[in-house]
């Protein structure tokens, strides 16, 4: 190892914070965490609650899930539950599943430097961790934490708080500081770098000068990020209340582009539209989490991407090629793109290629064709989707008007309302088409055949 040649190692010092001068109480930790941790204890092995769990309740907040970390290692753990399951190579931890509640049960990292300890192994690439197996004392373990406000440990022994690295101050202070240099703690493992933004958007804290300078030189990092842990991150991002303003911070911080490329250069283009159906698509999904509605992340994946697999079908259609062809094509295109960064589930990818697919079917209003679209089992997302693109024209607005109108009429009125092939009152009060361009050509182009639109 390297140690002689860095700067940057923290040497923690120990300020232990009584129970009777901080907010966490045990009313507040959930039951089974509480269990796990009094086992360990009981068992004789130091047992704490740390991380984000013990942040949040700091902060008055309820944290989404707790984590305990203890000096027991994984195997003793399991031999101490029933219901614990050893799971991860990189970072191996245990599972403690209680009543449908999952508790992360780390046990506390060393550095390795000092030869092997325990089981486990530390490896590191390039700068880069790729392995996080070796066993040691608080003290090491808490430098090894990413920012300060994450590295205090609630002890189930007093009911203390311990703090090392000054965790305190910063949550005084609402700021989110990296332990150690930054650049070498964002080149350990760059996905620190989103989670710095995450943070900072959900607890609504400023990053700190020193922990944001790096961004600019060390974001191109992030392409070589495991592409599944960068969706596990973006899902975390978007889908947890704060979607909104971590996406504009992403922006900010300039390191949107190294996540979701086409989506930075769709709104680099200066498209106003583009980016208030974003936004919107953001502050709905935010909405709905915050009332404890479902959110599926098809539907926002399907709103980030949008104004590039639109462009990208526009230039299709334009060459010549027919509807259904220039949607599938753009969309393979950018879901392929998008997938070498993040790395979204078929399930979901396929969902928005459909919302996507749907799109130029919205405006085919034939008396067939509009109860095919409706029964169709996309046509929900796929309309909520039409809605959200008002703001892309006032035609598209109109059709979405439209449609919603549509839906709350008797089937046979509708039907006795719509032209069986193109054409009639109600047809001619739809806007033209405005999804395929340039309009008029493509329906020119699509009408003798027949053989487009729905299949
Ligand atoms: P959340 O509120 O999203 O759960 P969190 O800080 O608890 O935020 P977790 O991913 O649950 O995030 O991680 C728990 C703790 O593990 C963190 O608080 C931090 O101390 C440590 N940690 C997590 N990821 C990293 C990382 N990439 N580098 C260093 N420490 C990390
Ligand atoms: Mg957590």
């Amino acid at each position: 190892m390297n140690s002689e040649a860095r700067t940057d190692v923290v040497e923690p010092v120990l300020r232990i914070v009584p129970r009777e001068q901080h907010a966490v109480s045990r009313k507040n930790i959930s039951k089974a965490a509480l269990r796990v941790l009094y086992r360990l204890h009981e068992a004789g092995y130091e047992a704490f609650l740390v991380g984000g769990a013990v942040r949040d309740l700091l902060l008055g907040e309820h944290p989404k899930d707790f984590d305990v970390a203890t000096s027991a290692t994984p195997d003793e753990v399991k031999k101490l539950f029933r219901n614990c399951r050893l799971i991860g190579r990189r970072f191996r931890l245990a599972h403690v599943v209680f009543g449908g509640e999952i508790v992360e049960v780390a046990t506390l990292r060393g550095t390795g430097e000092e030869g092997e300890e325990g089981e486990g192994d530390r490896r590191i690439v390039d700068g880069r961790i790729v392995r996080d197996n070796v066993w040691g004392t608080i003290e090491e373990d808490v430098v090894r934490r990413d920012f300060r406000v994450n590295a205090l440990y609630y002890d189930i022994a007093d009911f203390s708080v311990r703090d090392y690295v000054g965790g305190m101050q910063d949550l005084e202070e609402r700021v989110l500081r990296l332990i150690g240099d930054p650049a070498t703690r964002y080149r350990e493992d760059p996905v620190r770098m989103l989670r710095a933004v995450r943070l900072a958007a959900k607890l609504g804290f400023r990053i700190d000068a020193a922990a944001a300078a790096p961004f600019e030189e060390l974001g191109p990092l992030l392409t070589e990020a495991a592409p599944a842990r960068l969706f596990d991150e973006s899902l975390k991002m978007f889908f947890a209340g704060h979607g909104l303003k971590s996406f504009r911070m992403l922006e900010q911080c300039g390191l949107l582009k190294f996540m979701f490329p086409a989506t930075a250069r769709a709104l680099k283009r200066g498209d106003a539209a583009l980016r208030s159906l974003i936004e919107q698509g953001l502050a709905n999904t935010d909405a709905r989490v915050a009332e404890g509605k479902s959110v599926t992340p098809a539907f926002l994946f399907a709103v980030l991407l949008w104004g590039e697999v639109r462009d990208l079908a526009h230039a299709w259609l334009a060459k010549g090629a027919d509807l259904n062809e220039a949607w599938l094509r753009a969309a393979a295109r950018v879901v392929g793109e998008q997938c070498e960064r993040v790395a979204i589930p078929r399930r979901f990818t396929l969902a928005m290629e459909e919302i996507w697919a749907l799109q130029p079917r919205f405006e085919q209003i034939q008396r067939k064709r509009v109860f095919r679209l409706m029964a169709h089992p996309r046509f929900r997302a796929a309309f909520d989707f039409l809605l959200l693109r008002a703001a892309e024209s006032p035609a598209i607005r109109e059709l979405g008007e439209w449609w919603a109108h549509a839906q709350q009429l008797p089937q046979e009125v509708l039907a006795a309302a719509l032209p069986a092939g193109g054409g009639g009152a109600l047809a001619e009060s739809v806007p033209a088409a405005t999804v395929g361009a340039p309009p008029r050509k493509r329906r020119r182009r699509r009408r003798p055949s027949g053989k487009s639109g729905s299949a």
